[in-house]
């Protein structure tokens, strides 16, 4: 995970934002029953990708192992991320599923990670520095999730 951080260091310069990152949204997922034992799949549909985009995901234990190919610096890179699932009890039963971030060894319970161009991973808002769009210009624009491949 190390490489990762050391490509994130280097990717500087403007800050990122969520509105161009891909959002992995656990609410998401278990709204769709993808967070089921032994689940697996393309998530790059759900998540608005396009079908040319490759976004797999496997539920391993209490993992969500995810699989894809990102364009950084001009190459392209094969990722494996496992992102440990947390579970709480839900108020009308069953369980509440949350993501942790790869990023950080914090434990916390997060609702939504985030792939933004160039970072090579999925993480936490706080990992990568990110902000939100509408705080930096008010104009709001369509920014397409092309550096994400198959
Ligand atoms: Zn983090």
């Amino acid at each position: 995970m190390n490489a990762e951080r050391d490509a994130d260091s280097r990717s500087r310069g403007r800050r990122r934002t969520v509105d161009e990152s891909v959002v992995l949204d656990v609410g998401l997922l278990q709204t769709e029953g993808l967070l089921k034992p032994g689940s697996s799949g393309s998530l790059s549909q759900l998540l608005g990708l396009g079908p040319s985009a490759g976004l797999a995901y496997a539920i391993s234990g209490a993992d969500l192992q995810l699989t894809y190919t990102v364009d950084t610096e001009g190459a392209s890179r094969s990722i494996q991320t496992m992102i440990r699932l947390l579970t709480t009890p839900a108020y009308f039963g069953g369980v509440r599923y949350w993501l942790t971030c790869p990023l950080d060894s914090s434990g916390r319970k997060l609702a939504r990670l985030y792939l933004p161009p160039g970072a090579g991973t999925f993480g936490c808002r706080a990992c990568l520095n990110l902000v939100y769009k509408s705080s930096l210009e008010r104009k709001r624009q369509y920014t397409p999730i092309n550096w994400l491949r198959r």
